[in-house]
C-alpha cells in the first residue's frame, strides 16, 4: 500500500484537539502532545502501572450502556460479558440498571461477586455442564437459553422452574456490511428453523413442564446494518405463530442477541446504538402484530459496542527493525517492525481474525504519523501481530508509547499466558483518577497452579 494512495491521510493528526473517533469520548491532547483519557495522561499512567497497560474510560463505558437503554428498558439489555468480564465492570453496569448475558459457570462466578441481581441475569452457551446450570439455578438466574435437546433434558433433570428461551439459528448470518440466508444453518449453537426442529425444541420444552417463554437468535458479530436481524425478527415471527397455532404457546420474549459494530480504524463508520436497535425493535414488533401476535418483550445483548469503544491498549515500544523494501507495499516502502511488550497474548484478534486496528503514539499524539509500520508483539510466533500496516512518526523509536484504540472488547477477555506472560492490568480512567481494576499479573501468579514433583 502507497501512503499516497491509501484512504489514510498522510499526515493523520490535523490540529492539537483531533483525536480519532476510534478512541474513548473523554480523549484529548494535552498541550505536550500527550495523549489524555478519562482526565488521565496516558503517559503517566504508563508510568505508574506500567506497560503493557488497558486504560478502561469509565465515561465512554456508561455512555454506550445507556445508549442501547431506551426504547428497550435497561434490564432488557443484557450486556454480553464475554466481551470483557470483571467484576468492576460488571458493578458499573449493576448501577446502570443493565442486565447480564454470561456463558460460564466463570462468568457468572464473577457476575455474583458483583453483587449483580440474578434476575437481570441470562444464562447461554452451547454445552452448560449439569454444575453450571445447577449454580444459576442455586443463584436465581433469571432466564436460561437452552441450545439443544439434551440440554432442554438436563433442564427439566435438575428443576429449572425459572424462564427458558429456546436459542433458534434463523438461517441469517451476519458480518459488518453482508448478511448471507442459509437455508439449513450448519452451527454448533441452537435449534434450526428448518425440518420443524426449532418448533420441535419448543414442543420437547413445554412437554418437558419448563417455562418456555420465548426465542432467542444470535446472528453474528461487528455488524454495522440492520437488514440481518430484521430478517431474523421476521422469520422468529414466523415460528412463534407456529407456535402458537399448533402448540397454544404464546411467544412472550423476543431476545435478538448482539453484534453491533463499531469503528475499530477511521474508515469504519459504525452505527449509532440507539437508532439501530429503536429500528430493529420495531420492525420486530410489527412482524409480531402483523400476523395477530402479542407483542413481546424485546432483548439485545451487545458486548463488543458496549466495552469495545471504552479501551485503549497501551505498550512500550521495544524495537524498532527496517527491512528494506522488504515486501509488498509494491516493493515502494521499507517493511518497518515496531516490537511492543505484548502481542497476541494480551490481543489475538488479528491472530484469529486478521482484525484491523488503528494506533498513535501516546507521548507525542500530534507529531506527523507518516510511516508505514506493522506492529508486533513479543512472542515467539510470526503471526504475533498486532496490525499488519499502520502509519506512526518517522522516527517511532524504543521508549515511545503506542496506543491501540477500540480494545476495549475481546482483548483482556481472550488474553492468555502465552510464553508464560504475565497477563497485564486493567486501570480504570474516570475524571482524572486512576484506579486498578484487574492487577497486574506476577510471576507468582503465573506459577500459582504448577505443582512441583515431589
Ligand atoms: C457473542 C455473543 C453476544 C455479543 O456479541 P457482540 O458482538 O459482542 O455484541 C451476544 N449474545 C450471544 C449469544 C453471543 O454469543
Amino acid at each position: 500500500m502507497d501512503a499516497a494512495g491509501s484512504s489514510l491521510p498522510a499526515t493523520s493528526r490535523a490540529s492539537p484537539d483531533a483525536v480519532p473517533d476510534v478512541f474513548p469520548d473523554t480523549a484529548e491532547i494535552s498541550p505536550a502532545g500527550h495523549l489524555i483519557v478519562g482526565g488521565c495522561d496516558v503517559t503517566v499512567v504508563a508510568g505508574d502501572h506500567g506497560t503493557p497497560v488497558i486504560v478502561f474510560d469509565r465515561q465512554t463505558l456508561e455512555r454506550r450502556a445507556r445508549a442501547f437503554c431506551g426504547d428497550v428498558p435497561a434490564a432488557n439489555v443484557l450486556y454480553a460479558g464475554k466481551a470483557f468480564c470483571c467484576v468492576a465492570v460488571c458493578a458499573i453496569l449493576r448501577d446502570l440498571g443493565l442486565g447480564l448475558d454470561v456463558c460460564t459457570g466463570g462468568e457468572l462466578a464473577t457476575a455474583l461477586a458483583a453483587g449483580f441481581p440474578p434476575e437481570r441475569i441470562v444464562f447461554h452457551g452451547n454445552n452448560k455442564s449439569v454444575e453450571e446450570l445447577a449454580m444459576a439455578r442455586d443463584a436465581g438466574v433469571a432466564r436460561v437459553v437452552a441450545d439443544s435437546f439434551d440440554e432442554l433434558r438436563r433442564l427439566a433433570e435438575i428443576g429449572w422452574d425459572r424462564k427458558v428461551l429456546v436459542r433458534v439459528t434463523p438461517g441469517v448470518e451476519a458480518h459488518t456490511h453482508e448478511y448471507v440466508q442459509t437455508g439449513h444453518e450448519d452451527s454448533k449453537f441452537g435449534f434450526t428453523l428448518a425440518d420443524g426442529i426449532a418448533l420441535a425444541a419448543l414442543r420437547a420444552g413445554a412437554g418437558q413442564n419448563l417455562d418456555v417463554v420465548g426465542l432467542h437468535a444470535h446472528i453474528g458479530s461487528q455488524i454495522f446494518e440492520k437488514e440481518g436481524f430484521e430478517l431474523a425478527a421476521a422469520r422468529l415471527a414466523g415460528l412463534a405463530a407456529d407456535a402458537q397455532e399448533s402448540l397454544g404457546l404464546e411467544v412472550r420474549e423476543l431476545d435478538l442477541g448482539g453484534g453491533f459494530g463499531i469503528a475499530y480504524t477511521r474508515d469504519d463508520e459504525a452505527p449509532e446504538p440507539a437508532e439501530l436497535v429503536a429500528s430493529i425493535a420495531a420492525v420486530a414488533r410489527r412482524a409480531f402484530s402483523d400476523r395477530g401476535l402479542p407483542v413481546p418483550t424485546i432483548l439485545f445483548e451487545p458486548g463488543r459496542a458496549i466495552a469495545g469503544p471504552a479501551g485503549v491498549t497501551v505498550y512500550r515500544v521495544g524495537t524498532v527493525k527496517r527491512i528494506p523494501r522488504a515486501r509488498g507495499h509494491a516493493g515502494q516502502h521499507d517493511r518497518v517492525y515496531v516490537s511492543v511488550d505484548g502481542g497476541m497474548s494480551d490481543n489475538p484478534r488479528y491472530a484469529l481474525y486478521r482484525a484491523t486496528y488503528e494506533a498513535a503514539l501516546a507521548n507525542r499524539m500530534e507529531d506527523p504519523a507518516t510511516l508505514w509500520c506493522s506492529v508486533a508483539g513479543k512472542h515467539c510466533e510470526s503471526g504475533d501481530i498486532l496490525i499488519e500496516d499502520v502509519l506512526l512518526p518517522d522516527d517511532v523509536a524504543p521508549g515511545d508509547l503506542l496506543c491501540i484504540p477500540a480494545t476495549g472488547a475481546y482483548t483482556y477477555s481472550m488474553a492468555s499466558n502465552y510464553n508464560r506472560l504475565p497477563r497485564p492490568p486493567v486501570v480504570l480512567v474516570d475524571g482524572g483518577q486512576a484506579r486498578v481494576i484487574v492487577r497486574r499479573e506476577t510471576y507468582e501468579d503465573v506459577l500459582r497452579l504448577d505443582v512441583p514433583l515431589t
